[in-house]
């Protein structure tokens, strides 16, 4: 028989130009003589659906096409890279079009979402070819940015929100989900700051502004929105609004209440502001619209006081580099890429989860950590806890595709493999004694009879869609098992008859073939047609072959057919009615899921722990930081193990609470700070840490002040963005908090900067109390710990050796007395001359903050040779540098170093 008899229905695709072409030219036919210009039925169907969804693109199902129209077709052509036609091509007003076939639609979704537009397939119900005349059809299926119920074109890692906000008398609410996971969330805030930090924390993918907040109109243009507006467009959030007009905390609770899988507390809403109540309302009501009659399983609700968080702004997220590094955006060299070690796409998701939120509570954080070092004192049971780990697949996504009965039977069977490991991970639990691991234990279901149930039901690789069949297991469902053998019966009597017809007729090419518009055939290339005997009817003929039908063909054509689409309808109830199941237990996955969760990122904080040397936090209610050979886990992953410094660290509230950090440029300022904030961070998740020892407090909150850039989308310049994240330390920060400011006061002009950095490190100090670390170049600011009781110099370390540089990275108690900013110019390649007269400038002493600048005059570059230029610009700077030597300030060993800088320098010249 030949290769391309198919064994199951819809194996070959029909020839698709033909197809749509002839489907379009029938639905059209309908048409009486039409008025000019007037459109085709199906295309006034389209326009009415458009009607309807006026902010999407609709993809309009015309037999194995969905096919865009009018300015649709233009923008989605040029995104999708395909060719742009035209209908009635020769009217004078054709009508753009364009087309991908439905058996590719999945991989061209995610890239229309990702581009920010709302998709509606409008898909037919009945068969073109049954009738003349408009073919049946309904929406099938919405997508938008934030309503994404598989997951398309999502990273595993990455939760994808929906969001809607709303700010209303001093009150802000956003109540986000992620319908791909059915995770429901709702943060309160009291000011408008707060509002765009959460905003920019939870970074929807879209979101629904209000159009009027309790019957009363909102202006896009009102402050609040069109701040909010601005963040939108800077983390690419897609806007639609909807009106927010509260219809009842009953309503609320209704919708929450069928559709919560946990009997997670709903309390707490009775108790909510009624902006909360009706940003959940908008949001669960956008939610029911798009899922049309499907709505995802909601399975954690939390209302988050942020109480229980450390509390890092988005500034700090940015700065410290946890999930993407700034200039590049990559998550390699981001914390999260440097300490991942998760097999779960669900501890994937968690593990970030608690890196952006750490615990604020003790108790919880040494349970955590309590974990971990069990782990690791049984290494096997890590492993082997790791390896089962690896099988399990994304079960979030799954259940939110099971509950909205989209799942595949591969779905299905994905999540039968993976609930398969939780008798054995129970187990392994079993060999643990922390309170935790006893909790997961207790709570960890070995769905069981679930996992039975499935494997028991579906084959080891079943197909993946529903039209196929393939799906079940032999011995599964008697019937089933009958029509199976009746096909099989027809497969073999097909090959059988093409191999009696090519003997018969003695055509060796002759083909049996089958399309779902034309079904069974005989196909006879041109050159052998003559041969056909009679009994053969020609039913087409094309450029090469002609395909012809025979009594007998037709015969086993009904025969098959018949058998094969029975035992597809067959499959097809059976699975849906398996999905069903399924989906009734999905509170019991879901719980489930999220102990493998927790166990991923524990377990993963335990790998990375052995694999990187990190040790587990002493937390101490004492409030001293105290770092015995801290690393930074991303810079040490880069410059190598080996090479990393590593620096110890001593904070206290009384007196070390103010640390003035100096020292040459690129010796390591930044990443001592960003590394004492780092191990705070990662202690406070759960994790151990990088250092050979840590003694930790429980603090509030961590602010950065790192680096200086601009905002335009918020219409900040670069001194405006500093003097922002300044002013929110100063209003945020509580003595508990960790507050880290690698230079400020540096976007202006020097004096006006070097007041403002005095005046904060002074409000820092003495009116918020908090643990600081201020690395600066301010010389000024090094003398400020003579004065002030509770302050400490610290510097980074440098080596001079020959006029040459070296830095140590090693971090020393007392304040550097250069920033050695020349020498880094020089060592990143500026050129020499201009390195030379910047350190001719400098060395005239003439750029002080305090006086005015004045600079000997310079004569433009004779075009004497460039040795003699050296010598007299060597000549300039010794008799500047002399005059400005104060001789009796001197001691004797500083006298001898100046005069042997000066040799060596006038050595260097005589080469
Ligand atoms: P600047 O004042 O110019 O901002 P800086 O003092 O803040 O410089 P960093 O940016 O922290 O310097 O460090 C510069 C580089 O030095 C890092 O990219 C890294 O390669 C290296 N480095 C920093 N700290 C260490 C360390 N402890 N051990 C080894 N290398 C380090």
């Amino acid at each position: 028989m030949s290769d391309s008899i198919p064994t199951q229905l819809g194996f070959l695709e029909p020839v698709e130009s033909v197809v749509r072409e002839e489907q379009a030219e029938t639905e059209s036919a309908s048409e009486s003589v039409p008025e000019p210009r007037a459109l085709a039925p199906m295309l006034q169907q389209y326009q009415e659906l458009k009607k309807q969804y006026p902010d999407y693109i609709i993809l309009f199902q015309v037999g194995d096409f969905y096919e865009l129209f009018f300015e649709d077709a233009r923008v989605v052509s040029d995104i999708l890279n395909i060719r742009l036609t035209s209908r009635d091509r020769n009217s004078p007003d054709p009508i753009p079009m364009c087309g991908v076939p439905i058996h590719a639609i999945e991989s061209y979704l995610p890239k229309l979402v990702t581009a920010g537009f709302r998709l509606v397939l409008f898909s037919q119900v009945e068969e073109s070819s049954a009738r003349k005349g408009m073919v049946k059809r309904e929406v099938s299926r919405i997508i938008t940015p934030g309503v994404r119920l598989d997951g398309e074109g999502l990273e595993q890692s990455q939760t994808n929100y929906l969001a809607a906000l709303v700010f209303h008398s001093g009150i802000g609410s956003v109540a986000y989900v992620d319908v791909s996971t059915g995770q429901l969330k709702l943060r309160e805030v009291e000011t408008l700051d707060e509002l765009i930090e959460a905003l920019e924390q939870i970074a929807p993918a879209e979101l629904i502004l209000p159009l009027t907040v309790f019957g009363r109109p909102v202006e896009r243009t009102v402050g609040w929105c069109r701040e909010v507006k601005q963040i939108a467009a800077r983390i690419n959030a897609e806007v639609i609004y909807r009106p927010f007009d509260r219809a009842g905390e009953s309503i609320v609770l209704e919708h929450l209440r069928g559709r919560m899988s946990s009997a997670e507390t709903l309390q707490s809403l009775h108790e909510a502001p009624a902006e909360s109540l009706t940003a959940l309302e908008v949001l669960l009501l956008y939610v029911d619209e798009v899922s049309f009659g499907k709505p995802p399983q909601l399975s954690i609700f939390r209302r988050e006081s942020g109480e229980s968080a450390l509390f890092l702004d988005g500034a700090t997220r940015r700065n410290l580099e946890l999930f993407e590094t700034r200039m590049t955006g990559e998550r390699r060299h981001s914390l999260i890429g440097a300490i991942d070690y998760t097999k779960t796409a669900m501890g994937g998701r968690l593990l970030r989860e608690w890196i952006s939120e750490p615990s604020r509570r003790q108790s919880e954080v040494e349970d955590r950590h309590q974990v971990v070092e069990s782990l690791l004192e049984n290494t096997p049971s890590l492993a082997e806890l790791r390896f089962l780990l690896l099988r399990v697949r994304d079960l979030d996504r799954i259940l939110s595709r099971v509950t909205a009965l989209r799942a595949s039977p591969r779905d299905l069977a994905a999540l039968g493999d993976s609930i398969a490991i939780l008798p054995r991970v129970k187990e392994l639990l079993d060999l643990h004694q922390t309170k935790l691991l006893r909790e997961l234990q207790e709570q960890c279901d070995p769905l069981s009879d679930l996992s039975a149930l499935i494997t028991g039901a579906l084959l080891e690789e079943p197909s993946n869609r529903l039209n196929e069949g393939g799906i079940f297991r032999e011995g599964y469902h008697k019937t089933l098992d009958e029509l199976r053998t009746l096909e099989r019966d027809g497969s073999t009597l097909l090959t059988a008859l093409e191999g009696r017809e090519r003997e018969a007729i003695g055509i060796p090419s002759l083909k049996v073939r089958y399309t779902s518009v034309f079904g069974y055939f005989i196909e006879v290339s041109r050159a052998h047609s003559q041969k056909v005997p009679p009994r053969y009817e020609r039913r087409q003929t094309l450029a090469n072959a002609e395909r012809f039908i025979t009594p007998e063909l037709k015969e086993l054509e009904v025969q098959l057919l018949s058998a094969r689409g029975r035992q597809i309808e067959l499959e097809r109830e059976l699975f849906s009615e398996l999905r069903a199941l399924v989906a009734s237990h999905s509170a019991r996955i879901h719980r489930a899921s999220r102990v493998l969760a927790v166990l991923d990122v524990l377990a993963s904080f335990a790998e990375c722990a052995r694999e990187r040397g990190f040790v587990r936090p002493k937390l101490g209610s004492d409030e001293e930081i105290r770092i015995v050979g801290g690393r930074h886990p991303v810079v040490e992953e880069i410059v190598g193990v080996q090479n990393f410094v590593p620096n110890d660290v001593l904070l206290n509230s009384s007196n070390r609470r103010f640390a003035i950090l100096n020292g040459p440029n690129m010796g390591g300022k930044s990443t001592y700070l960003r590394q004492v904030a780092i191990i705070q961070i990662l202690a406070q998740a759960g994790s151990f840490v990088p250092a050979e020892q840590a003694s930790l407090p429980m603090v509030d909150r961590i602010f950065t002040r790192i680096g200086a850039s601009d905002d335009l989308s918020r219409g900040d310049s670069t001194f405006m963005v500093e003097m922002r994240e300044a002013s929110t330390i100063l209003r945020k920060a509580t003595a508990h908090s960790l507050v880290l400011i690698d230079e400020i006061g540096r976007g202006t002009a020097t004096a006006d900067g070097l007041a403002l950095a005095l005046a904060i490190s002074e409000w820092l100090h003495e009116e918020i109390r908090c643990k600081t670390i201020f690395a600066t170049h301010f010389h000024e600011l090094t003398t400020l710990p003579e004065t002030r009781a509770g302050m400490f110099p610290l510097s980074v370390g440098i080596l001079e050796r020959d006029g040459e540089i070296e830095f140590t990275h090693r971090i020393q108690e007392s304040a550097a007395a250069r920033s050695y900013g020349i020498e880094v110019a020089r060592l990143a390649g500026l050129p020499r001359r201009l390195v030379d007269r910047a350190a001719e400038l400098l060395n005239q002493g003439a750029l002080t903050q305090s006086a005015p600048i004045s600079v000997t005059h310079r004569e433009a570059p004779s075009n004497t040779d460039p040795v003699s230029r050296q010598r007299s610009a060597y000549f300039e700077t010794i008799v500047g540098e002399l005059a400005g030597c104060d001789c009796n300030g001197l001691t004797p060993i500083e006298a001898l170093t100046y005069l042997d800088r000066l040799v060596k320098r006038a050595k260097n010249l005589q080469v």
